[in-house]
């Protein structure tokens, strides 16, 4: 396979300064909205702050890939004495949870890094408490064909219709156009 360089985005998160504003939460379910900062929904976003007051929990986890079937196990953390809810840290949008799916349609959501805004990721930007900080860095990796969020979509809507269906709905919707 032919190897590409590409930038590699990581955000760090320090959850030890994380107190549960949920900042991150308005602003990336706000900046996705369509149109854009038409609503503010934090079930929208593709950042959720896992908190559980009791035990000193904050942790802000963003979504990841979707996945079709859930896990046959699952995880749970302790850390420093506190104990995080099974699959706290998981970022995959699956069917055994509703986190990371747009609440209307039930498609799964994904981080893109505010590709398309200028100032870069507007979670690590109005973060107040420097809990989220960007790095960047150019790595040689394997050329690959990018799943974008439309087409993880379509698989989602397949997984749950069947293909037949979905490709009788489009051939109907492009007849009417
Ligand atoms: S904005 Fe920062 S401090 Fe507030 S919940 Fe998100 S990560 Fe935590
Ligand atoms: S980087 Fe952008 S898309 Fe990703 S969680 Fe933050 S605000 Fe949302």
């Amino acid at each position: 396979m032919a190897k590409i360089k590409r930038t590699i985005k990581t955000i760090k998160v320090d959850a030890d300064k994380c107190n549960g504003c949920r900042t991150c939460e308005v602003v990336c379910s706000s900046v996705h909205a369509k149109p854009k900062y038409s609503s503010v929904n934090p079930a929208a976003s593709r950042i959720r702050v896992i908190t559980h007051r009791l035990r000193d929990i904050w942790l802000p986890v963003f979504a990841g890939e979707y996945t079709p079937a859930e896990c046959n196990g699952r995880d749970k953390y302790v850390i420093d004495g506190k104990e995080y809810d099974e699959c706290g840290f998981c970022r995959a949008a699956c069917p055994s949870r509703d986190l990371f799916k747009e609440p209307d349609s039930g498609l799964p959501l994904k981080c893109d890094m505010c590709e398309e805004e200028e100032g870069g990721p507007l979670c690590v930007e109005w973060c107040l408490n420097d809990v989220l900080t960007l790095e960047e860095r150019e790595e040689e990796v394997d050329e690959e064909v990018e799943i974008d969020e439309m087409e993880a979509g379509l698989d989602a809507l397949i997984d749950q219709y069947g293909f037949e269906k979905i490709k009788t709905a489009c051939a109907r919707i492009s007849q009417k156009g």
